[in-house]
């Protein structure tokens, strides 16, 4: 999969099934700049209706926000990679850090889930980012290359190239504040600067890392902006079709 420009919008557990099948057929209607991919990352509740809007359209798709770590059996409630493959479910988040906090999900078990998602076709949107007090005490890039080393990088060549990256420092998620364009692109260079070591230049340079963490209309310019940021994931700002869609303008 090619470097691509990405606006992905985590709905988290928001919306009723009306108001969310509305909110995605706004935006699967909506003009919107062809080189740009939007994904919409909704309940499971809404995975087929958001589906049956987007799977014959271009650059606009639905993914799941998780799946378990198992294929199947006795796990009440849970959802499968195998069920979001038989919809043709084109993307997961895996690892957001609600589901690493809430949820203890370790690095170990989403390097399981990457490897189910991949052998299923469906491209992971794989999160990575550090809490506050990590970034006080500037070890975010050390932080953050632990998660990578541990959860990603025992995927081959060919795997990785299918992995989106979402770098979400966990401060500047759902509490308006961001982290400055120059943040972004530190982490987002040194990311990729890991890639290269690992995978070499080429590969690196293919693969699209996201921003998220209050990510809205009014800064998703200057941080989409940068050289090695490629795009956002993007929570409470991907509720509201006009402001979401000013985001995906703002490449
Ligand atoms: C997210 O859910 O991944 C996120 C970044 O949320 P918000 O944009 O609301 O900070």
């Amino acid at each position: 999969m090619a470097r691509q420009k990405i606006a992905a919008g985590n709905w988290k557990m928001n919306t009723s099934h009306s108001d969310g099948y509305f909110l995605a057929e706004a935006l699967t209607k909506a003009k919107r700049p062809s080189d740009v991919q939007t994904i919409m990352a909704v309940p499971y509740t809404h995975l087929g209706a958001v589906q049956a809007l987007t799977f014959d359209k271009k650059n606009i798709s639905v993914a799941a926000q998780n799946f378990h770590h198992e294929e199947k059996g006795a796990y009440t409630g849970e959802i499968s990679i195998n069920m979001l493959s038989s919809m043709h479910i084109p993307y997961a988040i895996i690892g957001h850090s609600e589901r690493r906090e809430y949820q203890k999900e370790s690095n170990s078990l989403l390097a399981t889930k990457l490897n189910l998602a991949l052998s299923k076709n469906i491209t992971p949107i794989f999160c990575c980012g550090e809490k506050l007090p990590i970034r006080k005490s500037k070890r975010h890039v050390s932080f953050v290359k632990k998660q990578l080393q541990q959860g990603l990088f025992h995927l081959s060549k060919s795997e990785i190239k299918n992995v989106i990256i979402a770098y979400e420092p966990v401060w500047a998620i759902g509490t308006g504040e961001t982290a400055s364009p120059a943040q972004a692109q530190e982490m987002h260079a040194a990311i990729r600067k890991m890639l290269a070591d690992k995978y070499g230049q080429a590969i690196a340079d293919d693969i699209s890392i996201l921003y998220g963490g209050s990510v809205k209309p009014a800064n998703a310019k200057s941080l989409f902006g940068q050289p090695d940021v490629d795009g956002g994931l993007v929570g409470g700002a991907s509720l509201d079709a006009p402001g979401f869609l000013e985001v995906i303008n703002s490449f």
